[in-house]
Parts: structure tokens; C-alpha cells; sequence
């Protein structure tokens, strides 16, 4: 007889897990099935995504600041040496504890785990196929759809693994390419390339549009490219590449420029980083009856994340919205706890994200851009991290934090941060954002002296007096 469930989930990323559990705490029966081989929950996110790239933001970091920082603190250090293994092998730990950590949280709620792939057959049914090809049938109140995206690949450079590779081979390279062609300044391609150029590698990056970090707010997109480029890192825009060929483990890249000249680009690997795209091959979307855009294989789903079939429901990157891990798992959240009765929603204006370049990147709410495309009138308070003390005590003054708040209420639609931990500066916005406040609440708040949140205070500040107090 079938398993029977209130709830199966299929995909088990940052999306599902967290959905699976918290539908266990809600007293649903929850099955969440996942098809990764090596039978790790956690999905991109934890198994090939934020958490392996940023273990390796981490240590390149340091590397990089053991090589051109710590003289200027006044440390000596004798010769330094990259031990590459140990780097990828640190980060394989950190990322099999933290998956590791969500089968304990699946045994400690009461989920249990399928390890297979899903399909959904119709009428609350969905078939799970194991890795040996054995077939097993759950049956379930409620499906919920959650299985991710995979990179996106451009049909004149194909992913090889090898020479040319997505950001999933460009985590595990076991020696520092010479040159890394990178063809994308999204910010998985910056980050990535920002890690093997601090390990050694020369780096180019090719992009189409005229600018990199496209969506970011643009003067943080300009500056980034400024501090980047002083890094080392060598930048195309406007740059159409069209094909690629490999000799002799060189790859040649072949690209046209703005104005049309032909241009060619040789290195030995080649990261192709220009999007991600909903996976949802062998789900069986057709055979259910779930919408979604052929375009862009988005499924269709409404404000309660459910889509066109009765009963079935899909979130994260699989849905429209920015493909990031904490809204794939906000929607989770809100998705079964809505099928539990509550009445919780997720503020689509306050979803932060992060770029984890050095400096970091941070924004939430609207950019200056998006202000003046909806005719808003607004106002900016800026300050830069070089007028804090506690910057000038770490010796890291780039960047600056940029309020932007509406110029008759003073009501917060924006912040942008570029600077050291940007990632952590944005939260205090956020939550500004999410209780609908004003630029006078932020300046209000004591910030601690001295951190770099005083920055975020004083474009505060800015943006409501219009004068800081510390510049
Ligand atoms: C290099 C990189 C760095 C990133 N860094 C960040 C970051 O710093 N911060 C951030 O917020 N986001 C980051 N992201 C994006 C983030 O990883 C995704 O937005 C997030 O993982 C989406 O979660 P999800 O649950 O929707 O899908 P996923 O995490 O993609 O999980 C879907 C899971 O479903 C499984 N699956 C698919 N089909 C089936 C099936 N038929 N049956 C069973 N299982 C199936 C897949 O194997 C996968 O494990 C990064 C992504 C990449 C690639």
C-alpha cells in the first residue's frame, strides 16, 4: 500500500527543508523527498551554493589579508603558501556538517526523508524513483513543489566540467587556473572570481550588458567595478560572447565588442555564469496540470503559492521572485503554515540580498533607478565608511551606506551598502523596512560606538536633516 502524507515536498533546498519542517511542527506528516546522489539534504544553497562559496570567500580572504594586509597592522608574517587541498577540503566539512545538520532536524520534527526523484502523477499521487530504480508511490493531501534551479548554459558554450564549467565545478577546482575567463558579472561570477583571483588566478570577466551587478542600485555597480578592478580583476561590457573552442587545455573565448569588433580571450577555464534557470525536467508539470511560463520555466503560482492544480503548491526558485536561499524558505515558512490555518504573508519589499565580494555588498528595497522609473520623489543620505572610527580602525574604508527614503514622509524605500560586512549592516534596515519606517526612527536609535553601524545611523541621519553629525 502507498505511503499516505498530509504533505509531500519535493526538493529538499533551503525552499523545502525548511517547509517540511515547519509543516512537522505544525503536526502535519511530512515526507520531503530529495534526488541528490549522495542523499544531502540542504540543495543548492548548503551542497553547491551559498554555503561552499562562501566557505571559500572566507578562507580566500584571509589568505588575501595574510598576503597585503596584516603588514599594515604591523604584523610580520614569514613566507605564506596556499595549500589548496586543505581550502577545499575545510570547505567540504563545513558544508557536510551543515547538511548533515538538517537530516538531525528532520529526525528531531519527525520528517521523513526519501531519497529519490519525485514525479508527480496526478490526483494527490507522487511517484519516487530511488537511485537502484526502484518505485515507490506516496500518497498526500498537499504536494509542495520546491526543486530549485540549475545554471543556466548558452547553446554556442556548452558546459563541459572541465574547461568549461558552472559555479558547481568552479567550487572544487583542485589547482588555481592561470587565467579564469568569467562570462557574467552577476554576483555569482564576481564572487567566484573574486575568490581565485585573491588564490592566484588573473581574471576576466565578459559582460553583455553596459554595466556589472545589472539590478544592483548603479552607483554601488560602478563603484564595485572601481574597487574590483584595483584588485586586479579585468572587465569587458558591453561584450556578446559568441563561442568558444579548446586546444591544448587553453580555451579560447570569442566575443564581439559594442561596436562590433571581434575579440578573442584565452585561458584555461572558463566560468559561465549568467543565470539560473527553475529546474523542473521529469516533474511531470504536464501530466498534473501545473502552469508555468515556457519562457522562463517559472511555475505559476498565486499570492498563497498554489498553482494550477488542485492541491499542489511551489515556491523558491522555482517561482518568480529573486533566487535567493531566505526567500525560497520565507515562502516555505509562510506556504504550510497558510495550509495550517495561519494567516502569514512575505513582504516581497523587505527581502534582502548580498553580494559577498570585498568590500560586501548589501541592498534592500528599491535602488535610485527603480525611484526615478516609478517617479517617486525621494531623497539620499549618504555616508562613507572613511568618516567611522571603528572603519579606520580596521583599516577598511571603502564604500558608504546610501538611505533612500521618500522626500515627503521620510518613510525608508531603500538602503544600499557597500563596505566591510555589509551583510550583516543590512539587517537592522530590513527590519526598519518591514515595520514601515522612517529614516528619524533608524537615526534615533543608539547605534554602539564604535561600529560600523554608525554608518548606517548617520545616512540616516543624512536623509532626514539632511546633515550627518560625523562629517
Ligand atoms: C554559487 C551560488 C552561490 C549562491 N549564493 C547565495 C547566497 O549567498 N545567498 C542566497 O540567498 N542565495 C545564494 N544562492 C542561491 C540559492 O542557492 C538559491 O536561491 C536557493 O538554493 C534556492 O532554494 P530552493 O529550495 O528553491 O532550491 P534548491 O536549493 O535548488 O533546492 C532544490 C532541490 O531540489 C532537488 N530536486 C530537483 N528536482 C527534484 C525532483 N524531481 N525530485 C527530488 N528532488 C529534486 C534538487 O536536487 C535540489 O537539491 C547561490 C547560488 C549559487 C549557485
Amino acid at each position: 500500500m502507498a505511503d499516505s502524507y498530509d504533505l509531500v515536498v519535493i526538493g529538499g533546498g533551503p525552499g523545502g527543508y525548511t517547509a517540511a519542517i515547519r509543516a512537522a511542527q505544525l503536526k502535519m506528516k511530512v515526507a520531503c523527498i530529495e534526488k541528490r546522489p549522495n542523499k544531502a539534504f540542504g540543495g543548492t544553497c548548503l551542497n553547491v551554493g551559498c554555503i561552499p562559496s562562501k566557505a571559500l570567500l572566507d578562507s580566500s580572504e584571509m589568505y588575501e589579508a595574510t598576503l597585503h594586509k596584516l603588514a599594515r597592522h604591523g604584523i610580520r608574517v614569514g613566507s605564506v603558501a596556499l595549500d589548496l587541498a586543505t581550502m577545499l577540503a575545510r570547505k567540504d566539512k563545513v558544508v557536510s556538517e551543515l547538511t548533515g545538520g538538517v537530516g538531525y532536524l528532520f529526525k528531531k520534527y519527525g520528517v521523513t526523508p526519501h531519497y529519490g526523484t519525485g514525479k508527480l502523477l496526478g490526483g494527490g499521487k507522487v511517484e519516487e524513483t530511488a537511485v537502484d530504480g526502484a518505485k515507490t508511490v506516496l500518497e498526500t493531501k498537499n504536494i509542495l513543489l520546491a526543486t530549485g534551479s540549475e545554471s543556466t548554459e548558452l547553446p554556442f558554450l556548452k558546459f563541459d566540467g572541465k574547461f568549461v564549467v558552472s559555479s558547481t565545478e568552479a567550487l572544487t577546482f583542485q589547482s588555481v587556473p592561470k587565467h579564469l575567463i568569467v562570462v557574467g558579472g552577476g554576483y555569482i561570477g564576481l564572487e567566484l572570481g573574486s575568490v581565485w583571483k585573491r588564490l592566484g588566478s588573473k581574471v576576466t570577466v565578459l559582460e553583455f550588458l553596459p554595466r556589472i551587478l545589472s539590478i544592483s542600485d548603479g552607483e554601488i555597480s560602478m563603484e564595485v567595478q572601481k574597487l574590483l578592478s584595483k584588485q586586479g580583476m579585468e572587465f569587458h561590457l558591453e561584450t556578446k560572447v559568441t563561442g568558444a573552442s579548446i586546444k591544448s587545455d587553453q580555451v579560447t573565448v570569442t566575443a564581439q565588442s559594442k561596436d562590433g569588433k571581434e575579440l578573442s580571450f584565452t585561458g584555461d577555464r572558463v566560468l559561465v555564469a549568467v543565470g539560473r534557470r527553475p529546474f523542473t525536467a521529469g516533474l511531470g508539470l504536464d501530466e498534473a496540470r501545473v502552469k508555468y511560463d515556457p519562457k522562463s520555466g517559472r511555475v505559476e503560482v498565486d499570492e498563497h503559492y498554489k498553482t494550477s492544480a488542485p492541491g499542489i503548491y511551489a515556491i523558491g526558485d522555482l517561482i518568480a521572485g529573486p533566487m535567493l536561499a531566505h526567500k525560497a524558505s520565507e515562502e516555505g515558512v509562510v506556504c504550510v503554515e497558510h495550509l495550517a490555518g495561519m494567516k502569514p504573508h512575505v513582504n516581497y519589499d523587505a527581502i534582502p540580498s548580498v553580494i559577498y565580494i570585498w568590500p560586501e555588498v548589501s541592498s534592500v528595497g528599491l535602488t535610485e533607478e527603480q525611484l526615478k522609473e516609478k517617479k517617486i520623489d525621494y531623497k539620499i543620505g549618504k555616508f562613507k565608511f572613511a568618516a567611522t572610527g571603528r572603519a579606520k580602525a580596521m583599516d577598511e574604508t571603502d564604500g558608504w551606506v546610501k538611505v533612500l527614503t521618500d522626500a515627503k514622509t521620510d518613510r525608508v524605500l531603500g538602503v544600499h551598502i557597500l563596505g566591510p560586512r555589509a551583510s550583516d549592516l543590512i539587517a537592522e534596515c530590513v527590519t526598519i523596512m518591514e515595520y514601515k519606517g522612517s529614516a528619524e526612527d533608524i537615526a534615533r536609535c543608539a547605534h554602539s560606538h564604535p561600529t560600523l553601524s554608525e554608518a548606517v545611523g548617520e545616512a540616516a541621519r543624512m536623509a532626514w536633516t539632511g546633515m550627518p553629525l560625523n562629517s
